[in-house]
């Protein structure tokens, strides 16, 4: 690691008496490393499509009007058509009810013809605080292609996973295709949430890191985060992860996504006079990460956002539609 460990001697305060050496990160491009993905994908739709006389299907479910899960619906379509598989979204209003959204989850169960569901995240509160994990629950688990559904959970804690969530598999891919060591390595993971942060842990440990989960309870965070090979990130709050939380050398993974219309945040992660701020000006909206962009001069490897973790999360709901297709017909 360049500057080895800046810990030895000190706590905080000492950390920042020391010199750290001038390293800019190595991009890890989520954008090539899915593209790579998809063209691997490609092939064996066509593969799937001739031997069954019909695509790989997944089907969406969007309920309700939430302008973010549009955009999220929208995105994960095109790359579907892109692909060759067979998309259809089911669009139900904000005010269906619990039994309407099962009643579909049900029927699409049932249709031979479908190989995935995916119900768009989150539903309208009106749902009730249970009916996320409900409708996941009530979702064949051979078509659950977001690997929520808790057969799917124990397989993946179990080492046995053929769907697992999306966004922590791509991130996997991201580290193993750009030959980032995991084994051996101390890799912490900031968030527990079901589908970023605890699966995050889960296949980090399957490779052999010994990893560390914190959460908003964790007391001296940036001493847990600084003793990181491998740190990854998934909070949703803008820079939280600031440079003197991470060891020189590290490899810094960036999972939070937030859309910011808040100049001022801007200014403050990228300063004035940025690329970032004038792209910020156009288009009066831009989207932030965890990491403060500060980190690029401490890390040895990091992902950027936009352009880490998003368009992985993308190519894998692709690849699991195909894998539960695969499985299904070899059934
Ligand atoms: P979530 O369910 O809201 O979980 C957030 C986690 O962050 C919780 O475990 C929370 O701890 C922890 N946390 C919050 N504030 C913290 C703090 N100050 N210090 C330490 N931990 C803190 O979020 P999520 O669904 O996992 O998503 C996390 C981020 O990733 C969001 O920005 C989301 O948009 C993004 N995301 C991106 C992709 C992608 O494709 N790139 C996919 C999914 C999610 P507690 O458990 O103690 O509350």
């Amino acid at each position: 690691m360049p500057g080895g460990d800046v810990r030895a001697g000190g706590g905080l305060e000492r950390f920042r008496e020391v010199q750290l050496p001038s390293v800019t990160a190595t991009r890890l491009d989520g954008n090539l490393c899915a593209t790579a993905i998809r063209g691997e994908l490609t092939p064996r739709v066509a593969v799937f499509a001739s031997a069954h006389g019909r695509a790989p299907s997944l089907h969406i479910l969007l309920v309700g009007d939430d302008p973010g899960s549009q955009v999220y619906v929208r995105n994960k379509e095109r790359a579907c058509i892109e692909t060759g598989l067979h998309v259809t979204v089911h669009r139900m209003s904000a005010s269906s009810t619990r039994e309407q959204v099962l009643g579909l989850v049900h029927q699409l169960n049932a249709d031979a013809g479908c190989d995935g569901i995916l119900v768009q995240a989150p539903l309208p509160a009106a749902l009730g605080k249970a009916a996320t994990q409900d409708v996941f629950d009530a979702i064949d688990p051979g078509k659950d292609v977001d690997g929520f559904h808790p057969t799917n959970v124990g397989l993946l804690v179990q080492g046995r996973a053929v769907l697992a969530p999306c966004t922590p598999t791509g991130v996997i891919e991201l580290l193993e295709r750009s030959k980032i060591a995991i084994g051996g390595t101390r890799s912490v993971v900031i968030g527990r949430s079901e589908i970023v942060g605890k699966p995050m842990a889960l296949m980090l440990l399957q490779r052999d890191s010994t990893v560390t989960i914190c959460h908003s309870r964790t007391k001296n965070l940036p001493a847990v985060t600084r003793d990181a090979d491998l740190l990854v990130s998934a909070i949703g709050r803008p820079g939280f992860v600031t440079a003197d939380m991470v060891k020189p050398g590290a490899t810094v993974v960036d999972v939070g996504i937030s859309p910011t219309s808040d100049r001022q945040l801007v200014v403050s992660l990228f300063g004035e006079g940025s690329a970032r701020l004038a792209s910020f000006d156009k288009k009066g909206t831009t989207v932030v990460g965890d990491i403060h962009p500060g980190v690029w001069d401490v890390a040895g490897a990091m992902t950027p956002v936009p352009g880490g973790v998003g368009p992985l999360t993308i190519a894998l709901l692709l690849k699991n539609t195909l894998v539960a297709a695969e499985s299904r017909a070899g059934r």
